[in-house]
């Protein structure tokens, strides 16, 4: 990332830093790099906001979630264009980030009055004894660049409805992005202090996030990033006893068994590695195919590669636009070069032009090559070939991540044994490793992460379980 970000006098209070366009190298951004005194001072804003949003009601909160989603769809243009400039990314993907921060917006607005307790039997006589959930506090969200308007959101939207202030500390590849959004957000009417946004420059990040998880005010942290980062955030969240949901990096297995629809399975193969240059935590890194219908398939499945566009989607429509920057293609290719080099086989793609790199299928993949274990987060797919259902479990198991799988059987209680036995927090069967929707429990396992966003999850996340008693008689003393 370094070669499109300029720090002119970061670290220093009023400092900026500049972000620019992967693409055109153009400065697509100035942003505050704010200081961990900064941080810090948007962290006690927040808790000046706290009693009085804490004390809202549903309807009021709910209210301006909606109000929230109808800026955030009325605006989308707004949005579209500078993630476009910041990231490079394509606008369709912009876009539906757009379309899915609105629907997390309302899906938050809906939940607002399902913040429940409940009333729990006791053995006691004439004792009331209730589990009620309350806003927990301030509440620290850390979102990438990756999609940017999609967990910048998610960071934000359910600590909100819960009855939390929020401080969202942005990615700093797309600062602007996380600014605007935040003002959008706010645009709806949350009173002064509710949500409040910190930019910093790259060399400030592990001040500023520290600064920010040690504030006596925060009192929940959800971070989504890499897992390298992810376990500093844990570290200070451990030190601090801060809860906290971390949502890391991924090397989704799709498992194609032998009685599968094998264009079913290219298309989930294809969409799932593709989608966004495979730049999502979900993106399908490993295909696990069983060798009886291997050939077929990576013949199918490299045709398909071959066959989508790529290019700067402002030139024209193309499938795969630009990735990140320079580096993240530089990386994905010393992935790819190291495996030929033990033996794999580039069956399609494999070159880049500036930040443009092809949909790129590296067959015969195995143990050993760094490609098998390391997450290329690019537009690369692994295929791992294998004999048998127990193989391709133990493949698909045999990585230190845990966030998305699938599997693609026509046998559907074959698929759903063999999901079960999938050590990941998603599973899809007869569908790609890519999906989401604000309802649904979302996180992983092992160096994934832990905890859930979204539905019920969301809410056990975001308020604080309290144990409350009334005594409706005189109560028994032993002495
Ligand atoms: P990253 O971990 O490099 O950066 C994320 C954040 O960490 C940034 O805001 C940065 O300021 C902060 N940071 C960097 N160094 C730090 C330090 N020393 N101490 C404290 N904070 C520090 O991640 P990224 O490159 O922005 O995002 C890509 C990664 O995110 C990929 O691994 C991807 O799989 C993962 N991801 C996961 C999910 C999910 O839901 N599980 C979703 C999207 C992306």
């Amino acid at each position: 990332m370094s070669e499109t970000i300029n720090r002119p006098q970061a670290g220093k209070p009023g400092a900026s830093f500049e972000r620019r366009n992967p693409i055109t190298g153009e400065v697509a951004s100035t942003s505050r790099a704010m200081t961990a005194a900064e941080a810090t001072a948007a962290a006690d804003r927040a808790a000046a906001a706290f009693p009085a949003w804490s004390r809202s009601s549903p309807t009021e909160r709910r209210t301006l979630l909606n109000k929230a989603a109808d800026a955030v769809d009325a605006r989308a243009g707004e949005l579209i264009e500078i993630m476009v400039a910041e990231t490079g990314a394509a606008p369709a993907w912009c876009g539906f980030n757009a379309f899915l921060a609105a629907k997390m917006l309302r899906e938050a607005a809906a939940i607002t009055t399902q913040i429940a307790g409940e009333v729990i039997p006791s053995d006691k006589p004439g004792f009331l004894a209730m589990s009620i959930r309350q806003p927990a506090g301030v509440v620290l969200g850390i979102a990438p660049w990756n999609a940017p308007l999609i967990l910048g959101t998610r960071a934000i939207a359910v600590p909100l409805a819960c009855g939390n202030t929020v401080v969202l500390k942005g990615s700093e590849l797309c600062p602007a992005l996380h600014e605007k959004l935040a003002e959008v957000i706010a645009s709806a009417g949350f009173p002064e202090g509710v949500i409040n946004v910190v930019t910093n420059a790259p060399e400030d990040a592990a001040d500023v996030v520290e600064a920010l998880i040690v504030h006596r005010a925060v009192r929940r942290v959800n971070f989504t990033g890499s897992t390298h980062v992810g376990k500093i955030i844990g570290r200070l969240c451990g030190e601090n006893l801060k809860p906290a949901i971390l949502e890391l990096g991924g090397k989704a297995p799709l498992i194609v068994l032998d009685d599968a629809d094998l264009d079913l399975a290219v298309n989930c193969a294809a969409f799932g590695a593709f989608m966004h240059q495979g730049q999502i935590c979900m993106s399908t890194e490993r295909i696990v195919v069983d060798n009886k219908v291997a050939d077929e398939f990576v013949a199918k499945l490299a045709a398909k590669a071959n066959s989508l566009p790529v290019g700067d989607p402002s030139k024209g429509p193309v499938v795969l636009g630009s990735v990140v920057s320079l580096d993240a293609v530089s990386r994905v290719q010393t992935l790819v070069t190291e495996a030929v080099g033990k033996g794999a086989k580039v069956v399609a793609g494999g070159e880049a032009t500036h930040t443009f790199m092809q949909a790129t299928v590296v067959d015969h993949v195995k143990p050993g090559m760094r490609i098998y274990g390391e997450e290329s987060f690019g537009p690369s797919v692994s295929v791992v070939r294998v004999d048998g259902e127990e193989e391709a479990i133990r493949i698909a198991n045999d990585t230190e991540y845990g966030l998305s799988a699938a599997v693609i059987t026509r046998d559907i209680a074959r698929g759903l044994r063999i999901a079960r036995r999938i050590e990941s927090g998603i599973c899809h069967i007869n569908g790609p490793t890519v999906q989401d929707e604000a309802q649904m429990p979302f996180g992983g396992v092992k160096d994934s992460g832990y905890g859930r966003f979204g539905g019920r999850a969301g809410i056990e996340a975001f308020s604080e379980t309290r144990w409350i008693t009334i005594e409706t008689e005189t109560p028994h003393f032993p002495f």
